[in-house]
């Protein structure tokens, strides 16, 4: 239906959307429709709160994605931090504040994928705030889970000797921004995998809890700004270093594909490119590879192991033939400089 947020009003809207917010009706005592949600964490566990804010023309471009992808990505970021916890997500709240310009169709596609997403991980979406905004789309999710506290997954505990691991290709996403941002048309199936993967990823909830319970894992972070930066987090906050192995890297071949065609490095794409949202996982290395057979076993998909822990403080990458360089907490950055910034996510 044509239309704006103004025709029919903030309390209309709600009705329009709220349809389907409920998933999980156990443990929720008040739901979208009262002044505070209500609901009852697991017994004897911690809760996990993460916020994430969007502004469009900072990280997104309303008309790049349209409203469906907007909303799943929305919601995919900050489930992927409840799985970089090791945390069962349990609801989320979703605060828009909205242009005039914006047609009421483009909101509720916003809603249907994120309330898409949300069904599929078992998460409410349990209230938030709906308001005018002058020019741009701005966006808030905020996502609400559970652990239990021995379980958690921290970025401090890497030490000397982990194993690095991680659960999903790196740079697809950063490839497919590529293509959005220089407006080059996807039109082989291997290029529109790449828009596919930065446009919707996958939360890596069910690896995150497999990695918490697994017992092995000492440090963890999700992939957002890119290996290097966030592979840097867990070094400065563990006080450690590690040496990535470039040759273990898990590149796709539409990634190679691409490099190939448009001359980039599948390994810097992999370093320097972010939002792939897979885990980073530190493992401690007596119990490496029996962890990684059993992850396969479970979930149906390889634990790549990319490099090891060391103590010198520094992140080194070795490459197939035996070269060993020091690469910048950022990575390397070529990627991130003037109007083709990172943090412009495409949706
Ligand atoms: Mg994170």
């Amino acid at each position: 239906m044509a239309g704006r947020l103004a025709d029919i009003g903030e309390f209309g809207f709600i009705e329009r959307i709220r349809r389907g917010c409920l998933v999980r009706k156990d443990g929720v005592v008040r739901a979208i429709g009262d002044d505070a949600a209500a609901f009852v964490s697991p017994a004897g566990e911690l809760t996990l709160v993460t916020t994430d804010l969007l502004v469009e023309r900072v990280h997104f471009l309303r008309d790049a994605a349209g409203g469906f992808a907007l909303g799943v990505k929305a919601l995919a970021v900050n489930l992927s931090d409840i799985a970089a916890m090791g945390g069962t997500a349990q609801a989320a709240f979703v605060s828009i504040g909205v242009p005039r310009d914006c047609p009421l169709d483009y909101l509720e596609e916003l809603y249907r994928g994120m309330r898409h997403l949300a069904a599929e991980h078992g998460v409410n979406i349990l209230g938030g705030d709906t308001t005018a905004s002058k020019t741009d789309l701005v966006i808030n999710v905020a996502v609400t889970g559970s652990v239990r506290e021995e379980e958690m997954l921290r970025r401090d505990g890497a030490r000397p000797g982990d194993v690095i691991c991680c659960t999903g290709n790196l740079g697809d996403s950063r490839a497919g921004l590529h293509l959005i941002l220089e407006n080059i048309p996807a039109d082989t199936p291997e290029l529109a995998a790449l828009v596919k993967a930065h446009l919707l990823p996958r939360p890596h909830l069910a690896e995150g809890r497999w990695l918490a319970a697994c017992g092995a894992a000492t440090a963890a972070i999700d992939v957002s700004d890119g290996l290097a930066a966030d592979l840097g987090h867990i070094l400065e906050t563990s006080g450690a270093g590690a040496v990535i192995d470039a040759g273990a890297l898990p590149l796709s071949e539409n990634l190679h594909d691409f490099c190939r065609r448009f001359g980039k490095d599948p390994v810097d794409m992999a370093l320097s490119g972010g939002e792939d949202y897979v885990l980073l996982a530190t493992l401690c290395a007596e119990r490496a590879r029996e962890a990684a057979d059993r992850f396969r076993q479970a979930l149906g998909r390889p634990l790549h192991v990319i490099g090891e822990i060391t103590g010198t403080g520094r992140l080194e990458v070795v490459t197939p033939d035996g070269r060993r360089r020091t690469a910048e907490a950022r990575g390397w950055d070529h990627f991130k400089t003037g109007a083709d910034h990172g943090d412009t996510r495409q949706a």
